[in-house]
């Protein structure tokens, strides 16, 4: 698929909604700024990503996830809360912050997802979704991040939120204990 193709694909449109709506309901939760400029790129199957949020402020979105609203809306999701991310620039990020970006944008998604879904009046199949949370790539890391938030007794949002609006570098003086958690997690499995 060219970008002419993906600039006029059937879902595109209904996408570039969806989404307007999901990202409305992510600034009013959590009162951050979007950098999203309203345009989804569909992309082929060939397409690595489920979903992708552009330095250039677009949001491409597989064909296939689009197509199954169990994967559509939490990818959407996903991607909005890159959009408000401090980490998110056009500068690309180096691979550790990379990954704590994911990592902490997937787990706000899964902490906000029953109240947005709500609010976009959107019902998914529980068990569907759980299938998909239980195969995200960055769940070492999540688990990570959740160990340190134990550790801290800090109320879930609050925690997320606030590594949310940090900067890649102070991010990471924030996660010494979850850094230090997945790492001892590595040393177990080796
Ligand atoms: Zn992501």
């Amino acid at each position: 698929m060219d970008e002419g193709e993906a600039a006029s694909h059937p879902l595109r449109a209904q996408a570039e909604a969806d989404l307007s709506r999901v990202i409305v309901e992510i600034v009013a939760v959590t009162g951050l700024q979007t950098r999203w400029r309203g345009i989804v790129v569909v992309r082929g199957l060939d397409f690595l990503h489920a979903g992708q949020k552009h330095g250039w402020c677009g949001i491409s979105l597989r064909e296939d996830i689009l197509s199954v609203s169990e994967y559509r809306w939490p990818t959407m999701i996903h991607e909005g809360l890159h959009s408000v991310s401090a980490a998110f620039s056009a500068a690309r990020l180096d691979p550790v912050s990379r990954r704590w970006e994911e990592a902490i944008v997937e787990q706000t998604q899964r902490i906000l997802r029953p109240g947005l879904l709500e609010s976009l009046g959107v019902t998914l199949d529980d068990g569907a979704v759980s299938a998909r949370d239980a195969s995200h790539r960055y769940n070492g890391y999540i688990g990570g991040l959740e160990a340190q938030r134990q550790s801290e007794q800090t109320a879930s949002l609050d925690f997320y939120l606030r590594l949310l609006r940090s900067a890649p570098r102070e991010r990471i003086r924030m996660l010494i204990a979850a850094v230090r958690e997945v790492a001892s997690r590595r040393e177990e499995e080796a």
